[in-house]
């Protein structure tokens, strides 16, 4: 397959690359995904951090691609970052917001991919709050759909952005002692990082009340720990999540202060951790309850914000990546793929 329109090695980035192809048409969960092709997400995400930090953005790539954003559950990271990524790359983006689409109406998700689809999307970027939804999408429209977040199932461009963001620190995430930290039971954003960590060779705790881990916790390949001082003890990541309220059915912690008490995140029991070691969060933060406020803001450990900025990287990798099994990419595919 090739283009009349040869890409510019000098402005982008693609260009200058031999051909690779991520053997994916959807990104739908970290599971699944093996270690090459983690690592090949990686490596094209650096190149977009380069570009991202020069003062002209702007490449053609995805040039007379449509990609919609399709958010189901609000979002303020995520949609900005998958817009910012696709205009970036030279896409026309689309947000649909779902106050104000038909499913308000009771359209169905299969009726609304229907209709989308009739458009003629190229990409379809989706979150949703039920767990498998996005797949099942997927399944009904004839574009590449990216999960951007179903549930408490699967992120996993999130998981990307994370292991960008420790990669780029740690220069590798094999053999790191990651600490997962708070309401493991509702976070698709552990669930993403279990299996992308596991797969690339580092390992991984737990930390976290009974009450929020899932029955099946000690059958993903990780240790549980349910005291955060004895599980941050020598970690080299300590990844705090947000308590997902917003999906407790009931009563899963006494009240937030008692939880800040035993499962936030204060200097007190980052001492257990390496001295050099980085602190996460996701965001939304709830400042004083998973995480104490000054920590979250420490500029010497927290890579918080330099998370926020992988993820334009990353999310540009991951479209640019399924835009090449669409049909007439420019030609740096190789036939047959
Ligand atoms: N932003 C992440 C997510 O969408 C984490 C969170 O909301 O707590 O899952």
């Amino acid at each position: 397959m090739s283009s009349s329109r040869a890409a510019n090695p000098a402005t982008d980035p693609a260009a200058s690359r031999p051909s690779v192809t991520f053997p994916h048409r959807h990104l739908l969960g970290i599971e699944g995904l093996s270690a090459p092709d983690i690592a090949l997400l990686l490596d094209h995400s650096d190149h977009y951090v380069d570009l991202n930090r020069a003062v002209e953005k702007k490449q053609s790539s995805l040039r007379g691609r449509t990609i919609i954003n399709l958010f189901f559950e609000n979002s303020t990271r995520t949609r900005t970052s998958f817009e910012l990524a696709g205009k970036r790359l030279g896409a026309d983006v689309i947000n649909m917001s779902v106050a104000t689409s038909s499913v308000k109406k009771g359209e169905t998700l299969i009726d609304t991919a229907i209709t989308l689809n009739a458009m003629h999307p190229d990409l379809l970027v989706v979150r949703h709050q039920d767990s498998g939804a996005v797949a099942l999408l997927a399944q009904k429209v004839g574009c590449g759909v990216i999960n951007g977040g179903d549930g408490s199932h699967e992120h996993p461009t999130q998981a990307l952005l994370d292991a960008l963001t420790i990669r780029r620190r740690k220069g590798s995430l094999e053999g790191l002692l990651v600490a997962i930290c708070g309401d493991i039971l509702h976070s698709r954003v552990a669930r993403s990082n279990i299996h992308l960590l596991n797969t690339m060779g580092a390992r991984v705790r737990l930390i976290a009340p009974p009450t929020l881990l899932p029955a099946y916790a000690e059958n993903l390949g990780v240790e549980v720990f349910h005291d955060m001082r004895k599980g941050l003890t020598d970690v080299d990541i300590v990844m705090m999540l947000r308590l997902q309220m917003e999906r407790f059915h009931g009563a899963f912690v006494p009240s937030t202060r008692e939880y800040f008490h035993f499962y936030g995140l204060d200097y007190a029991k980052l001492s257990f951790a390496k001295p050099d070691a980085l602190i996460m969060h996701p965001g939304p933060m709830n400042r004083g309850v998973e995480i104490d406020t000054e920590v979250a803001d420490d500029i010497h450990r927290s890579v918080i914000h330099e998370q926020v900025e992988m993820g334009v990287a990353v999310r540009m990798a991951c479209l640019e990546l399924l835009a090449r099994h669409l049909p007439n990419w420019r030609g740096t595919t190789p036939p047959g793929l």
